[in-house]
């Protein structure tokens, strides 16, 4: 063997040691970013649940008020509401007052155990749906990434929150409720920071994902958060941003879709000729381009094809 090959060699061998640690350790080494005074956001990676990532693929964050801490999303495991507990206790010593849930997808509440005993507030569409749904999306994830899910269960909200205007700790928040990407969707503006917590009504660089998806419900709710005075987006997946473009993507790609598959179902095509379909070049840049679209047929098409066969009907 030459000297390339072995150094070569050395380094695979290096970098999967590396892994190897780092994942035995279940450790998703969480940095908080600050994006705004007192405001800081856990960046998750922009790609599918897989054991490499123990389903870290998700924004979660926290606002530190003088009043404590606010909590928004609490990411996909009993491990990471742990580690992200650890990490906000390293950011201040303000013990937690609250948890937001913006929804009942399972990267965004399966944290919710490690915060036990602080009350947990989702809007009531989003308590019922994790009633309904949570213990199967548990289930599913401990496929997906394994033992990163040791302990994780799906726990309650414990406090149903309505939309209006919340004082606490020199923050003056915001709840907002909407659809669209679920039943029910959470955003929370901070009047204060200017910074809004989007959940999943925002994907950025990364391809939307519809499994109970109402394209118009979505679209009426991106023209709605286009209205609000915000400042710093911090979208539910994808890079935080300090412009609008995230919603003008995610309005053209939702348009998009929306045609396609009107005009796939009027073509009489499958559902595999469908998920075939050339994808526009502009949407290129997110990623899951191709993966998220063809799920999205699989959700999305059977209804279209429906309606068309009403008004052959
Ligand atoms: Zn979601």
């Amino acid at each position: 063997m030459n000297i390339l090959k072995r150094l070569v060699l050395f380094a695979v061998v290096l970098a999967m040691a590396t892994f190897a640690v780092q994942a035995g350790n279940f450790d998703y080494q969480l940095q908080a970013q600050k994006v705004a005074k007192d405001t800081y956001v856990f960046v998750g990676k922009t790609e599918d649940f897989s054991f490499e990532n123990g389903g870290n693929i998700v924004n979660t964050g926290f606002i530190v008020t003088t009043a404590g801490v606010i909590v928004i999303d609490t990411g996909p495991s009993l491990r990471y509401g742990k580690q992200m507990k650890s990490a906000i206790a390293s950011v201040t010593d303000k013990s937690i007052n609250r948890v937001y849930l913006t929804h009942h997808h399972p990267d965004h509440f399966l944290g919710n155990l490690a915060f036990e005993g602080t009350p947990i507030y989702a809007l009531s569409t989003t308590a019922e749906n994790i009633k309904n749904e949570g213990a199967g999306f548990a289930d599913n994830l401990y496929l997906m990434v394994g033992d990163w899910m040791r302990g994780t269960d799906s726990f309650q909200p414990t406090k149903i929150a309505k939309a209006g205007r919340v004082l606490l700790g020199g923050h003056d928040i915001e709840i907002l409720s909407y659809s669209g990407h679920t039943s029910g969707d959470m955003a929370i503006l901070d009047n204060t920071t200017g910074v809004l917590f989007s959940g999943d009504l925002i994907f950025h660089k990364r391809t939307l994902t519809t499994p109970h998806a109402n394209i118009d419900k979505w679209l009426a709710t991106i023209d709605s958060l286009n209205k609000l005075p915000f400042k710093v987006l911090v979208p539910g997946h994808g890079p935080i941003s300090r412009d609008k473009t995230a919603l003008s993507g995610m309005s053209s790609y939702l348009r998009w879709l929306d045609k396609t598959l009107e005009k796939a179902a009027k073509k009489g095509l499958s559902m595999t000729e469908t998920m075939r379909l050339d994808l526009p070049q502009s949407f290129a840049s997110n990623s899951l381009l191709k993966q998220e679209f063809s799920r999205s047929v699989v959700h999305l098409f059977p209804s279209y094809e429906s309606r068309v066969f009403k008004r052959v009907n």
